[in-house]
């Protein structure tokens, strides 16, 4: 089987040998900088399956690598988990804002750590299930299961692995309404421990990516979020 690559960037030695250490034991090919300037050229060299991003470096931060890797198509669909210090609550809520996938706060136990890793990178496996071919077509949204590609009006959209995973899942199933709850156990997974808002800040995310076509989303006030009855 193809071991899986992961990238940490991360400026603390002792932490960075702990989450290489449990890494390389699960099975995962593990590479490590500290610096965020050269974890952002790595993620484009390398194309890791998933990035551990510290939230305070030297130099470039954590929020910026993160925002620097969605806005490149080259990295936008690689999973992102920010490591962040107690008291960061605040530049949490932010790093799911512009595209992290998770957040693990120091201190936290190896067991964690390899459990929320492999949380995440099971949400971004939709492809796996998808059969060779597969494309859902919805009015001008257009998304390539076998590609992990989605597209609005013939352009690609930068989506996240969990943005992408929620828009095919709320595409696949257009005019039925489902609730927040049933979002994070179907897309985000039952063995992470989400908050519904962060299911909101997803969607607001991806939104966002939609421009124009926002309202292909709809809100149902006091239930979730549905996807526009758009069938051809
Ligand atoms: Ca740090």
């Amino acid at each position: 089987m193809k071991r899986e690559k992961i990238l940490i960037i991360e400026d603390e030695p002792d932490i960075l040998e702990m989450i290489t250490y449990n890494l390389e034991r699960e099975g995962f090919a593990v590479t490590s900088t500290a610096n965020g300037e050269e974890g952002l050229l790595r993620a484009k060299r390398e194309g890791p399956r998933l990035v551990l991003l510290d939230l305070m470096l030297p130099g470039m931060d954590g929020i910026e690598v993160c925002r620097r890797m969605r806005s490149d198509p080259v990295t936008s669909s690689i999973a992102v988990i920010m490591l962040t210090a107690k008291g960061e609550e605040s530049d949490v809520v932010l790093g799911l804002g512009i595209g992290a996938d998770d957040y693990i706060t120091k201190p936290f136990s190896p067991k964690v750590l390899v459990a929320r890793v492999k949380a995440v990178m099971r949400r971004g496996t939709v492809s796996d299930e998808a059969q060779p071919g597969d494309i859902i077509k919805r009015g001008v949204l257009v998304i390539d299961l076998t590609r992990h590609e989605a597209q609005i009006g013939g352009e690609p959209l930068a989506l996240t692995p969990t943005e992408f995973k929620l828009l095919h899942f709320l595409a696949s199933y257009p005019g039925r309404v489902f609730p927040r709850d049933h979002l994070i156990s179907r897309v985000i997974g039952e063995d992470v421990i989400v908050l519904s808002r962060n299911i909101d800040v997803h969607i607001r995310s991806l939104r966002k990516k939609l421009g124009d076509h926002r309202d292909l989303i709809e809100t149902v006030r006091g239930v979730g979020y549905r996807f526009q009855d758009v069938r051809s």
